[in-house]
């Protein structure tokens, strides 16, 4: 209940910093993610960071069959999940995306290779099969929690396991997490979930996501997945900073050649006031398995609760006549 009734003091809409509303008064800059994806290479560098730090359980390793995936979703034990989309596209796009210097992709269409800044390692063969390629090309994207600033998952849960920290991020703590999996079900992007095992694992049964690494942070350190990535497709900071540095690459991109290029997550307008780890994406965030226009799920929460108090008012009213009237009409 008395998480209830603090979270009473909580705005539910407009642009806020989540620190302040989670009753931090002086607060460091937010913090947070910018996944540049168009320079992910899929190496999983960061899964493997991030199950090392956290001592998060091994989940299965199995070829999902769906390209080569292993993890499959993001989950209690997978808090980092690197997609590995194989797509179709026009040659000119194919084209567009080639490594320069390595001739892959080359030869598909007309348009020149842009450089997305990843490294351009000499490659066994070089450009021998290059004529050979179809119009097809990779889109990997390292996905994560997306630390919303309005996090449906803190909003509706009962115990206040859920909470924003002083760095503005979203972090479940175990020793109070009751397990109603509540915040499964608010969560817009299907990131949290419940742990079902391994036996003996602590956390067994207890709401499970990326703390953002918040015991890094309080030490003043990168986050694992962030400081393992080789290419700085995660890149972690101000958020404020981050976001102006995410637009100047976006123009970078779309002026090379990439006109699908698009920032998912980055306008604090959005459903959920803008997210702490945002995205740059080479196409629509559908192609990636993100909800495209993901809304908080308890945007209409201020709205019920006052409906609620008009019908209890209403009912009290009532039994206020009816009990001076003696039940007379
Ligand atoms: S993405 Fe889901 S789990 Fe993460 S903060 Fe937002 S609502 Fe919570
Ligand atoms: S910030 Fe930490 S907990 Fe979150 S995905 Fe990265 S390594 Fe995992």
């Amino acid at each position: 209940m008395s998480a209830f009734l603090s979270d009473l003091g909580r705005s539910f809409f407009g642009d806020v910093d989540p620190a302040v509303d989670g009753g931090y008064e002086d607060p460091p800059p937010r913090k947070g993610f910018f996944t540049d994806t168009s320079v992910c290479i899929g190496c999983k560098a960061c899964e493997v960071a991030c199950k090392e730090w956290n001592l998060i359980p091994e989940d299965g390793l199995e070829l999902t069959g769906n390209s080569y995936d292993n993890t499959g979703s993001l989950g209690s034990s997978t808090w980092r999940h690197v997609a590995f989309i194989e797509q179709e596209v026009p040659a000119h796009l194919a084209a567009a995306s080639a490594i320069p210097g390595t001739g892959a992709g080359a030869g598909l269409g007309t348009a020149p290779p842009v450089d997305l800044g990843l490294p351009t390692p000499t490659l066994p063969g070089e450009t021998a099969d290059a004529g050979d390629a179809t119009d097809f090309r990779w889109l990997m994207e390292s996905d994560v929690c997306k630390h919303c600033t309005h996090a449906a998952c803190l909003d509706v849960c009962p115990t206040g396991a859920l909470a924003h920290t002083e760095f503005g991020t979203v972090v479940v703590q175990n020793d109070i997490c009751n397990g109603c999996g509540y915040c499964v079900s608010a969560c817009p992007y299907g990131v949290i979930e419940r742990r079902p095992g391994p036996a003996g694992d602590p956390a067994v049964g207890i709401a499970q996501k990326c703390t953002l690494c918040y015991d890094r942070l309080t030490e003043g350190m990168t986050p694992a997945c962030a400081k393992a990535c080789p290419t700085d497709s995660i890149q972690f900071g101000d958020l404020d900073e981050l976001r102006e540095r995410a637009v100047g690459r976006l123009d970078q991109l779309v002026e090379a050649g990439e006109p699908r290029a698009q920032l998912y997550g980055h306008d604090a307008r959005n459903g959920v006031g803008g997210t702490g780890a945002f995205f740059l994406l080479l196409d629509d965030p559908e192609v990636y398995g993100l909800p495209p226009d993901p809304v908080v799920t308890t945007r209409r929460a201020p709205a019920m609760w006052r409906q609620a108090a008009l019908a209890a008012a209403t009912l009290l009213g009532g039994a206020v006549v009816a009990f001076a009237t003696g039940g007379r009409p």
